[in-house]
């Protein structure tokens, strides 16, 4: 980056925002970071004081920097806290990236817990790519998701907390649009799943106005440890070509990012509306779901099917 001041006090920037062509130093970025972060909990009602939240920690940026805002607050609040870390059993793509956090996580005494897809389904991801031809990160986002909230509820959490960012949810949006589900999009937001079904943990999202470079800078600049190292699959998701064209987009167009994620909270609760009393029981499993049988049940019977028809 270019020398530049911090607009408020003139001291050497250390973040340039586009969309207000603005720069910021150290300690103004900080405050302008934690306010918003700080404010989108407030705003959304997102944390009470008896919760006890769920952080679900990938061990990558924007899970640490969640994880170390949330010590901050719950310390302040008096709210519990625990972790928990889902291992997909891609090589030690996750065993790396949690022996990069380990010492922070023992510093802050924060509980722990993993849970991966072999012990919990018997199968880790790249075991399932044998059996099921589908992209891996659609089987992959399907089994996480159904493990916390399982998961943090068995644990007793009344929140589950995920570091999604703006970034992210653009993303999502326009991957439902794309996909023809734009339906689907009902079911992001800050903050999901209040009154959805008894067995659903709802999911607040902290970081949710703050955009992937701000979070890098943040976890750079205030020394939180992370892990850099991307899963092999990533490049295969479609996801992956929205990220890139979005980023594009933005970096011409700033504030796209912005349109298209304040456009969606614009219309959820009519979205929402669509899909009230529409979340039902798995009739295997007992988890909530929209159709009769879960995703991940769905998953793990093609998986047996195929086994069964190759015996
Ligand atoms: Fe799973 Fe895809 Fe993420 Fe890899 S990139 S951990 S396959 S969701
Ligand atoms: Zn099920």
């Amino acid at each position: 980056m270019k020398y530049l001041k911090c607009w408020i006090c003139g001291k050497k920037a250390i973040y340039y925002n586009p969309q207000n062509k603005k720069a910021l130093c150290d300690f103004h970025f900080k405050r302008y970071f934690d306010n918003k972060v700080f404010k989108t909990i407030t705003k959304y009602k997102m944390i009470n004081k008896d919760d006890r939240i769920a952080v679900a920690l990938s061990g990558e940026k924007d899970s640490m920097v969640l994880l170390s805002l949330l010590l901050r607050f719950t310390k302040k609040y008096g709210q519990k806290l625990f972790v928990i870390t889902i291992d997909e059993g891609i090589g030690n793509y996750r065993k790396n990236a949690i022996n990069k956090i380990k010492s922070f996580l023992e510093e802050n005494k924060v509980e722990h817990y993993i849970f991966s897809y072999k012990k919990e389904f018997g199968y880790s991801l790249p075991e399932m790519l044998k059996y099921i031809k589908e992209p891996p990160c659609r089987i992959c986002g399907v089994l996480r998701r159904y493990l916390l909230n399982k998961k943090s509820r068995e644990l007793g959490a009344t929140k589950l907390a995920t570091g999604h960012n703006l970034n992210d949810e653009a993303e999502s949006i326009l991957l439902n649009i794309f996909r023809g589900k734009i339906t689907e999009n009902a079911k992001l937001g800050p903050i999901t799943g209040i009154n959805f079904h008894k067995k659903f943990v709802p999911r607040i999202k902290p970081l949710y106005f703050m955009r992937v470079k701000e979070i890098l800078t943040y976890a750079n600049q205030f020394n939180i440890p992370y892990s850099k190292t991307k899963c092999e699959y990533m490049k295969l998701a479609f996801r992956y070509k929205i990220r890139k064209f979005i980023e594009e987009l933005d970096k011409e167009y700033p504030g796209t990012l912005d349109k298209i994620v304040n456009g969606n909270l614009e219309v959820i609760s009519y979205l929402r509306k669509g899909i009230k009393g529409k979340v039902k029981t798995c009739k295997i499993c007992g988890e909530p779901t929209s159709n009769n049988i879960c995703q991940t049940c769905q998953i793990l019977e093609k998986i047996e099917k195929f086994k069964f028809t190759k015996d």
